[in-house]
């Protein structure tokens, strides 16, 4: 091991800087920062990183060969589990998984997984113009001995759908992926912001799922542009439905109908995938005036925070416990601190104000206390009798949570459903009609981008046992 043991942090742009632009905070390891992380691994026999990694990659290999300074080998290493390196090395919560069981974690200084996985996977973005995303010798014979030649249609483009999409492809199948908006990705495109995911990135993911041999059609909705039904009349021999969660979540308190009340998904498609903030350069107007409040504490909230402080606006988070409890990851709340999104715990909004225009003029709030745990674990928030107050706002962004997309399950006969919305499979992420399988949030509803490519894997292996039998 490394004499300076200590966990080499990634460089980012300065906060001040970083403020005035969209382009990515965090920079990448340099080379030698590359090596010298990698050399801390301790190569641990059973290592328990592996079982950490929702789809499984051999951790300890790859950052092996990254202290050899094999980077390209590193990346083919990884692309065995995962076809979205650069995108997990960018925004996975390791903390929670790989990192969270590394067993230099009970030192406090777990190896930074996530930003040699992005070491490994940028590589090919400095080599864009050479590599030719050939398939490796192993996918190739894994292919023909598996040439089944049939054709499965994958619904939707998010990471669920892209990893079940290229998992199949490289089975042999053929596989055509329907997206319903005009880019695919997903949240990875519409949700996730520049500074944190380019879109360059995401695109770049996609070309090598596309060299797998996969077809996307962009802009076809299924359950309205075809149903499931036609799928399977078009010869389709499985279908794998992956449309996510993108039905915003409300208050269902007074004043959400007002002009300036966002939902945070249409806040983050008019910036990100409408490119808003480029404006007049596209013409995606966003009205939100100088003071913001974002309603929330996950990922989402923390994004929308950060956007519109990028936007030029002030911009106060609210969320109704504490920072202990919020569930939006630690490094991107430190960022958030640092570039000047003003905190404001422990409270709950209880009223939007209007003035004589339908605007948004003020949030009512209420002030809250943490009770009991409640069936997540967290102290519960209660109100604190008569401690309402006014903030002064002029914008209100609504980001505490989104709910599966019930369009399918409402328009597909026999497709079943929870009461939230998410579409219940079996074991083997079969839905109620065979041959119809689902995956990622669509079935737990929000959660990560890895336990959706998780759940895209072991569907893909799942079709693969219905197909052989149809
Ligand atoms: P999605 O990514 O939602 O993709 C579903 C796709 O299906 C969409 O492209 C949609 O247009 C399409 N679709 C829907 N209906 C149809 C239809 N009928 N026909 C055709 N296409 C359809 N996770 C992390 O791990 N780390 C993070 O930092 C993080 N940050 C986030 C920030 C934001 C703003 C948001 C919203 C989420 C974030 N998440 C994060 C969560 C993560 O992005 C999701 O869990 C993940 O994208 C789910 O993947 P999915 O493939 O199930 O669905
Ligand atoms: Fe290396 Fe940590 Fe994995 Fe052990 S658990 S192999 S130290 S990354």
């Amino acid at each position: 091991m490394a004499k300076d043991n200590f966990r080499e942090k990634i460089p980012q742009q300065p906060s001040k800087e970083r403020i005035k632009n969209f382009s990515e905070v965090a920079l990448g390891f340099r080379e030698e920062q590359a090596g010298k992380e990698a050399a801390r691994c301790l190569q641990c026999k059973n290592p328990a990183c592996v079982k950490g990694c929702p789809v499984g990659i051999d951790i300890p290999a790859f950052i092996k060969l990254i202290k050899e300074g094999k980077r390209k080998e590193a990346l083919e290493k990884i692309k065995e589990k995962n076809n979205l390196p650069a995108v997990c090395g960018r925004v996975c919560p390791q903390e929670d998984q790989c990192e969270a069981v590394c067993v230099l974690n009970k030192k406090k200084i777990p190896i930074n997984i996530g930003a040699l996985e992005r070491y490994a996977a940028d590589y090919e973005l400095n080599q864009l113009s050479v590599i030719s995303y050939q398939l490796s010798d192993k996918i190739q014979k894994l292919k023909t001995e598996n040439q089944q030649l049939k054709k499965v249609a994958v619904v939707g483009s998010g990471p669920a759908g892209l990893t079940c999409a290229a998992d199949l492809a490289k089975m042999g199948y053929q596989v055509v992926l329907f997206e319903s908006l005009h880019i695919p990705g997903g949240v990875l495109v519409y949700g996730i912001p520049e500074f944190r995911l380019p879109k360059k990135i995401v695109q770049n993911e996609v070309e090598y799922i596309k060299s797998l041999g996969v077809d996307i059609k962009t802009d076809v909705l299924i359950g309205n542009t075809y149903a499931i039904e036609e799928l399977f009349a078009e010869g389709y021999k499985a279908i794998f439905v992956a449309v996510g969660a993108g039905l915003p979540q409300f208050l269902g308190i007074p004043g959400e109908n007002l002009d300036r009340v966002y939902s945070a998904n249409e806040f983050l498609t008019r910036v990100n995938l409408m490119k808003a903030y480029k404006f007049p350069e596209y013409a995606t107007p966003v009205n939100i005036s100088k003071q913001v409040a974002v309603i929330g504490g996950g990922n989402v909230a923390l994004d929308c925070a950060r956007v519109a402080l990028r936007l030029g606006r002030e911009v106060t988070l609210v969320y109704r416990r504490t920072e202990k409890e919020m569930p939006g990851r630690i490094e991107e709340r430190e960022n958030a601190k640092a570039e000047g999104v003003f905190f404001k715990f422990l409270t709950q909004p209880v009223k939007i104000l209007e003035d004589e225009k339908g605007f948004v003029k003020g949030l009512e709030c209420i002030k809250m206390e943490l009770g009991e745990p409640d069936e997540s674990g967290r102290r519960r928030p209660i109100p604190v009798a008569n401690s309402n107050f006014i903030l002064d706002v002029d914008t209100v962004i609504v980001a505490i949570g989104q709910s599966p997309n019930p369009l399918l399950a409402r328009v597909t006969a026999n497709l079943k459903a929870n009461k939230d919305g998410a579409i219940a499979v079996d074991k083997n992420f079969m839905t109620s009609i065979p041959g119809v399988f689902a995956g990622g949030d669509i079935i737990t509803g929000a959660d990560t981008v890895i336990s959706a490519m998780g759940a895209g894997k072991k569907a893909a292996l799942a079709i693969t046992t219905h197909t052989y039998a149809v």
